[in-house]
């Protein structure tokens, strides 16, 4: 893949107004779900396995190129999970000691059950954890997990995280189609338990692309062959917003 950057951005969010994107990953997509509306394409390796990918310092040199100064905040998401990254952390000190913005990740949460993962997180203003689903058959018809997914254990490291961590903790789901009235119950139930500071409610606004495309990190159009996904009716997701805050009294947002 030709000039590859491990920055990217500004790029507009839906959710975070101006984002300087870090994409600790590289060239190849890699995550532990391939999700069914992920705007990689369909990932290219498929891993729970924490590596380094880019050094950090490559990713520093990156940063310093880059138009920081426009952007309202910081994000590492990229080409895959992030978490998978071993030099999460040490990115995450680099980043904090040449930008003043506010530094986000965006995690699917399967590694949450790892003390190193959580650690790491610890350094961040805000982690938003991906929850499309409220039980295992859910997520694996969404997400399409590369191991055996166990709810409990996936579910306990996110209670866990939360507990101990000092950050804003958001909460985004992507919603494919309408859910039942107990999937819905269980999903408000998750809610009061873990007490997001933010709960954002999504639908896919883009066709997924067949193949990995490096557009796909920036929000922006890929011009690669997609497919179409199904566009779920936006009053069921505004009744649904609605519900969970009248009973949490968390802030949802619904983007899309
Ligand atoms: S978790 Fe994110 S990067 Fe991984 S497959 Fe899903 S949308 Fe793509």
């Amino acid at each position: 893949m030709v000039n590859f950057s491990s920055v990217y951005g500004p790029v507009k969010s839906w959710r975070y107004g101006r984002s300087l994107g870090i994409d600790p990953i590289g060239a190849i997509s890699t995550c532990s779900f391939t999700c069914a509306y992920c705007q990689l394409g369909d990932i290219q390796y498929r891993t729970r396995q924490r590596y380094e990918f880019i050094t950090t310092e490559t990713i520093a040199a990156d940063l310093q190129q880059s138009d920081f100064a426009s952007a309202d905040v910081v994000t590492i998401s990229g080409s895959g999970e992030p978490t998978l990254a071993l030099n999460l952390g040490n990115i995450a000190i680099a980043v904090k000691n040449l930008i003043a913005k506010p530094l986000i990740v965006l995690t699917n949460g399967t590694l949450l059950g790892d003390a190193s993962v959580r650690s790491d997180l610890q350094l961040f203003d805000e982690v938003s954890v991906k929850l499309d689903g409220v039980s295992a058959q859910q997520i694996e018809r969404i997400n399409h997990p590369n191991f055996s997914f166990d709810w409990q254990e996936f579910w306990q490291g996110i209670l866990y995280f939360r507990q101990n961590y000092a950050g804003l903790l958001s909460v985004q789901t992507m919603f494919l189609s309408s859910w039942t009235r107990e999937e819905k119950k269980t999903y408000t139930d998750l809610m009061v338990a873990l007490r997001p500071n933010h709960i954002y409610l999504n639908v896919p606004t883009r066709p997924k692309p067949i193949e990995r495309s490096l557009q796909g990190r920036e929000n922006s159009k890929s011009d690669c062959p997609s497919h179409q996904l199904h566009c779920l009716d936006r009053d069921w997701l505004k009744n649904f917003a609605q519900e969970i805050e009248d009973r949490t009294e968390i802030a949802v947002n619904i983007g899309g």
